[in-house]
């Protein structure tokens, strides 16, 4: 029980909000969230906050929280060869350019390449506002990014990996409800294919009906294949030019594992980022009492050491 005792204790100390916290975007990083997911994500702030010996409850705290809550625990323990990291930063990073260079594209937030949850590596998009509606460009795009990843590992290293199978199954999916729900397709029309039925006894699955013929069916498909492949050729011409800035781009993610929207923007556009030093575990602030001093001491064991997240990015 000393562990929860010393999260109740955290809990209850209520530690103020650094004025750094942007509220406005965590709202948008946190469309979907339930009140539940939004209480365990101040939760886990706070903690993280105690944890880092801070006073207040930054919006680094926020972002660590946040994914956590979205994607599970980074698994810094898992093990990861150099070749394994490097292909990981390469898909990322043609995720992350892409969402600089597609128009339509929601705003790219930050990528990492820490291992959570299941992911090796994430390239997190921030919606400028809640949709609701869904333009055909900013489908196209969207497509066009989830292809990104597997695009960059082929044009730098020539072969692919099996990482990138999610990534095209949305892709497939997006395609396929173009075709089907939305009637974006020029050749199928302005129809819908499939009723839908929400099957609330089989808990909520849902349950397609096939209210169309065999050749109607070939024809989805064609038309599915033809936007999903337009969309990689599209996005394979983008990372080829760009391929520099690709690189660029992957490497700085094998130095620094997390980039955050400016510093993407900022290599998209040829420019160089500062010197990256990697920080060390900081001494206890100056000006502490020996009270708290002596309270951080105590803590630290139990919530263990602080993680190396914790390194700040670099200030622009
Ligand atoms: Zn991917």
């Amino acid at each position: 029980m000393k562990g929860r005792e010393g999260i109740l204790g955290v809990h209850t100390r209520k530690i103020p909000l650094c004025d750094d916290v942007n509220v406005p975007v965590l709202a948008r990083g946190t469309a979907g969230f339930s009140g539940a997911d939004l209480a365990s994500l101040v939760n886990e702030a706070a903690l993280y906050a105690a944890r880092c010996n801070q006073k207040t409850v930054r919006m680094l705290d926020f972002e660590f929280a946040k994914d956590k809550v979205l994607m599970g625990s980074e698994r810094r323990s898992m093990i990861i060869s150099d070749a394994e990291k490097r292909i990981t930063a390469v898909h990322e990073a043609g995720h992350a350019l892409l969402t600089v260079l597609l128009p339509h594209a929601d705003p790219i937030h930050k990528v990492t390449i820490i291992p959570r949850g299941m992911a090796l590596g994430l390239t997190q998009q921030l919606p400028v506002d809640e949709k609701h509606n869904y333009s055909r460009e900013y489908l196209d795009d969207q497509i066009a990014i989830l292809l990104g990843g597997r695009i960059a590992e082929e044009i730098t290293s020539g072969s692919v990996t099996t990482g990138a199978g999610n990534d095209l199954e949305r892709a497939t999916e997006l395609g396929r409800r173009m075709v089907c729900e939305w009637g974006m397709s020029d050749a199928m029309g302005p129809l819908t294919f499939g009723k839908k039925e929400e099957q609330i006894f089989l808990g909520r699955e849902i349950a397609q009906h096939q209210d169309y013929s065999e050749d109607t069916a070939i024809k989805i498909d064609q038309e599915v294949k033809r936007i999903v492949m337009q969309n990689y050729e599209r996005s394979r011409e983008i990372l080829i030019a760009e391929k520099v800035n690709l690189q660029k781009v992957a490497e700085e993610l094998l130095v620094r594992e997390v980039l955050d929207a400016e510093q993407v923007r900022r290599i998209a556009a040829g420019q160089a980022l500062e010197q990256y030093t990697r920080p060390t575990v900081q001494p206890a602030a100056a000006g502490v009492d020996e009270d708290e001093a002596r309270r951080r001491k105590e803590r630290l064991p139990i919530m263990g050491p602080v993680p190396p997240l914790q390194k700040p990015l670099p200030a622009d």
